[in-house]
């Protein structure tokens, strides 16, 4: 199953991606978590996107695709890969097309003021990842990885300003996509309000999927 997961910044998408992508045993790739590895890890690309990305900005094109091109051919995704946070631009959904066969694109339906609740409240752990939010999904101790005792972090994009950005480089660059993947009777949209098990039922059902 080759799946695309689409939706503002803050939709749950990569929330939901990762538990799919658990229950089906195909690939969670996540363009962001790839690019914030690569600048964590101080590679030539992280340090070509660490300033774009701490901004909420969007990496060229080119870069993007590649990186998610040479993803793609590994051999974990030969029964299928769950695309978040990619394509992000109509280039990349066209540059998509030339690489690999799209089966869906799940559409995560969120109003705004959910988006920004969710993104200002978003903590993260800096060395394995693990999600939380102050108000929905609070760590046992505040402030503090539950999985490896690590301190959380609020993510540099998080910030007030490039919560901004972020949002209106969605709805400039990203939300056109949800047409073209109508137009292309690829499109399934559901609601991504709720709790992630909630979300979790939708996705399944849109995909004609037991839970
Ligand atoms: P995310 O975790 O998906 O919100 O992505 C974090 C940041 O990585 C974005 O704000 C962009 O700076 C960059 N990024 C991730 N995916 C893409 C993409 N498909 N195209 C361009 N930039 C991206």
């Amino acid at each position: 199953m080759n799946l695309i997961f689409l939706g503002p910044p803050g939709a749950g998408k990569g929330t939901l991606a990762s538990m799919f992508s658990e229950s089906n045993e195909i690939p969670h790739i996540s363009t962001g978590d790839l690019f914030r590895e690569a600048v964590q890890n101080k590679t030539e690309l992280g340090n070509q996107v660490e300033l774009i990305m701490a901004e909420g900005g969007l990496v060229p094109d080119t870069l993007t695709t590649e990186m998610v091109r040479e993803r793609l051919q590994r051999s974990d995704c030969k029964n299928g890969y769950i695309l978040d946070g990619f394509p992000r631009t109509i280039a990349q959904a066209e540059a998509l097309i030339r690489i690999s066969t799209v089966e869906a694109a799940v559409y995560f339906a969120v109003p705004d003021e959910d988006v920004i609740r969710r993104l200002s409240g978003r903590r993260v752990c800096a060395r394995c990842k693990a999600v939380y939010h102050i108000r929905s999904l609070p760590p046992k101790q505040d402030g503090i990885c539950d999985k490896c005792g690590e301190p959380l972090i609020i993510r540099d994009d998080d910030k007030p300003e490039a919560i901004k950005k972020r949002l209106d480089l969605y709805r400039q660059e990203t939300a056109p996509l949800i047409e073209f993947y109508k137009k292309q009777n690829l499109l399934k949209e559901i609601d991504g309000t709720g709790s992630p098990e909630s979300v979790y039922v939708r996705l399944n059902h849109v995909l004609d999927l037991e839970t």
